[in-house]
């Protein structure tokens, strides 16, 4: 079994062109994946093979390159739909990545219906871009943010939460899985508990999309926002999925062309969805590509990459855990291959600088989260982040540099 899945994961390795290579004389050991993730030739190709033969602007167009390039990118978002499960494939959005999801939820759902004293929760685990949108949009309603504490173990505490919620939460919006801490939320019980006091769910499935299963009518969220550059595929695009009823009952994000039906100078009338909220010529060939990872992560399956990076969680908490002043961040029972942590006496940028002197590659800092690291009293952490071609041997050097780098600022 341990040999087949090994085979597996080699196998998985070679079809990213960018591991295979030295950083300061050593192997690179790529550890910064919920930062972004690495991309699979298929991806790449899909790339230059758009730009190669495909190339054109879309939805206009009647020549031949206009009508590829047209399907190629709606394919995508059939693809993106079957992924997410949604009821429509027209409930699907393209757009830059998760922020500009939770920025277009906002500004053109939360300012069309938020009145002042309305009140939306957000949690103690998000990211800025799930909490800067909300914190515009209480400028600009005079609505109020509410946040859901979090235990010792970076979870979320859901007595409390239960405790926020009334009749006056008309938004609800969490992370599915913490990025700095990998803990992953009850996400389906958070919106049926916000559904029962009538508020709309968002949820930030950017780091769930590469370790997780989606399926956003079992959920029953009213959004979800995720990032394609997380799951292998490009950077600059990513996908909102929001409920039809709830899509069309929302003002426009952005004017421009693609989102119009009619225009004259008195009045406009807008297009359908999803066109109505896709303003301008959209990031065409990095949307084709995306089809690509979406391709890649269904061909190895969630439940093998579940499989392979608990092992390499289990791992990481096994040879990491005995180096000297380590201090672990997030023990949630639920939680992704996320390795957060500082070393007693170290700063972690030293720590980071050195680890890349030796070829590994790991986030230091706040990673988007200054409220969850004041929570824990802390400037920020170092985070190990893994992804389907990392290995457990890949741990071993990392926990042998950490060790040298301890017994160098011990001296
Ligand atoms: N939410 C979470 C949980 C994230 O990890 C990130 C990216 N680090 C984002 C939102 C923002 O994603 P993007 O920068 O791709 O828009």
């Amino acid at each position: 079994m341990s040999t087949a899945v090994s085979t597996s994961v080699e196998q998985i390795r070679k079809e990213f062109p960018v591991l295979h290579q030295e950083v300061n004389g050593k192997p690179l050991i790529y550890f910064d994946n919920a930062a972004t993730a690495q991309k699979p030739k298929a991806v790449l190709d899909a790339l230059s093979y758009y730009y190669e033969h495909d190339n054109a602007n879309i939805h206009r167009g009647i020549h031949t390159l206009a009508e590829r390039a047209t399907s190629a990118y709606e394919d995508t978002r059939k693809a993106t739909s079957r992924f997410v499960n949604s009821n429509e494939v027209e409930e699907i959005i393209f757009t830059k990545g998760t922020t500009e999801g939770i920025n277009l939820v906002a500004q053109a759902y939360g300012r069309k219906f938020l009145k002042p004293g309305d009140e939306i929760i957000i949690s103690h685990l998000e990211h800025h871009s799930n909490i800067v949108p909300w914190q515009i949009l209480r400028e600009q309603t005079g609505a109020v943010i509410k946040v859901i504490p979090i235990n010792d173990k970076g979870e979320l505490i859901i007595d409390a939460y239960r405790e926020l919620l009334s009749g006056k939460t008309k938004i609800v919006a969490v992370n599915y899985i913490s990025n700095s801490l990998g803990t992953v939320n009850p996400v389906k019980e958070i919106i049926a508990m916000a559904h029962e006091v009538g508020a709309v769910t968002l949820i930030d499935a950017a780091q769930a999309a590469p370790h997780h299963p989606i399926d956003v009518q079992g959920i029953d969220c009213d959004f979800l926002a995720f990032s394609a550059h997380k799951m292998y595929g490009p950077t600059g695009v990513g996908a909102l999925y929001g409920k039809r009823r709830l899509l069309e009952s929302m003002d426009p994000y952005q004017g421009g062309g693609e989102m119009i039906k009619d225009v004259t100078f008195e009045k406009t009338t807008y297009n359908e969805i999803p066109y109505k909220f896709e303003a301008g010529t959209p990031n065409i060939a990095d949307v084709v590509a995306f089809k690509a990872a979406i391709d890649f992560i269904e061909s190895i399956g969630y439940s093998f990459i579940h499989e392979h990076e608990e092992r390499l969680l289990n791992h990481a908490n096994k040879v990491l855990m005995d180096i000297p002043g380590m201090t672990p961040f997030g023990q949630a029972r639920e939680k992704t291959s996320v390795f957060s942590f500082n070393i007693e006496g170290i700063h972690p940028f030293d720590i980071g600088m050195w680890l890349d002197a030796k070829g590994i590659a790991v986030r230091t800092g706040h990673h988007c989260t200054q409220p969850l690291m004041d929570w824990f009293k802390i400037e920020g952490t170092v985070r190990a982040s893994m992804a389907i071609y990392n290995t457990t041997d890949e741990l071993d050097t990392f926990a042998a540099a950490l060790k040298d780098i301890v017994k160098k600022f011990k001296k």
